[in-house]
């Protein structure tokens, strides 16, 4: 073990994913809870959300912090389709919706077999242009991150939709509560967060792994990876299929087989992250108040 404040090191393999001279750097710090960041190469910038405040904000290198939406409707998880425009997940209005070139916004999902949807988390878009989600109940708890209401549905599930026939499949209904979900760099598996101990400290706190058959079909269901401090929230993977997770202590680094190698301690809960910059080497860090970033040398899989 390490004995620098900020890296833990579990295994030799975490030494060549990282910078040892790089340190963490606190970009902003006014969030009531940072989430939900997504890169865009093209405009070198950042967005995320901070849920309770109901905005989404941009961070560029040159320009610092602004507002890129008020009144975000409890905004949570972001990507980019292959048109490059924003898919965001809502929790205000229960639903997933892009946003298109002109800045107008269509709904891809706001409700399944005939009831609302509870509280969509955080989405991704595989090659082929299907739009992945999970829907806990997080953004309908309260009225801190969404408004209080009974769920309509029976279970927390993934779904995939198809957004040019608008057919939308729950691809998996037995997690607690689904949250942060990515595939590997083939996209032949798909990893889920079970965020469960969030509210139950008997519930999970695991990531699963599901293999992907012709695209559509989850089979071999099986835990990937325990999150030993806090709860797995969002994550993503880097090239050499290397999973980034968020966890109460900063951001933990498990290695194709399921091995944890080393961790980054973050002084605040870590939600979620994403790879950015035009070399997609910067970790950008979600992390209750702030947003932090650090530079890796591992290369995020595929943009966002
Ligand atoms: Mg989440």
């Amino acid at each position: 073990m390490s004995h620098d404040p900020l890296y833990e090191i579990h295994d030799p393999r975490f030494k060549s994913l990282i910078v040892s001279s790089a340190r963490l750097e606190e970009l902003y710090s006014g969030c009531r809870w940072a989430e939900g960041p997504v890169w865009f190469d093209d405009a070198n910038q950042l967005l995320w959300s901070d849920i309770p405040n109901q905005r989404i904000l941009r961070w560029t290198p040159d320009g610092g912090v602004s507002v890129f939406r008020a009144h975000s409707n409890f905004s949570n998880g972001h990507t980019r389709d292959r048109q490059g425009r924003l898919v965001s997940c809502e929790h205000g209005l229960r639903r997933v919706t892009r946003t298109e070139i002109d800045g107008s916004i269509t709904v891809l999902a706001d409700s399944f077999e005939g009831r609302r949807l509870n509280s969509p988390n955080d989405v991704i878009v595989r090659s082929d242009g299907t739009v992945w989600f999970t829907d806990p109940t997080y953004g309908i708890l309260s009225d801190y991150e969404g408004y209080r209401a009974e769920p309509e549905q029976p279970t927390r599930n993934v779904y995939r939709l198809d957004p040019t026939t608008g057919n939308l499949t729950a691809v998996v209904t037995d997690f607690l509560q689904p949250n942060g979900l990515a595939f590997s760099p083939d996209e032949t598996v798909l990893y889920v967060a079970d965020s469960g101990a969030s509210h139950d400290d008997g519930a999970p706190r695991h990531i699963r792994a599901f293999d992907v058959k012709n695209g559509r079909i989850l089979e071999n269901p099986r835990v990937f990876a325990l999150i030993n401090s806090g709860i797995p929230d969002g994550f993503r993977l880097d090239l050499e299929g290397n999973l980034w997770s968020s966890a109460g202590d900063g951001v933990h680094c498990f290695a194709p087989d399921g091995t944890l190698i080393g961790k980054i301690l973050v002084p605040q809960t870590v939600a979620n992250l994403t790879f950015g910059g035009p070399r997609r080497n910067r970790l950008f860090i979600a992390a209750t108040n702030s947003l932090y970033s650090i530079y890796v040398t591992a290369t995020g899989a595929q943009m966002p």
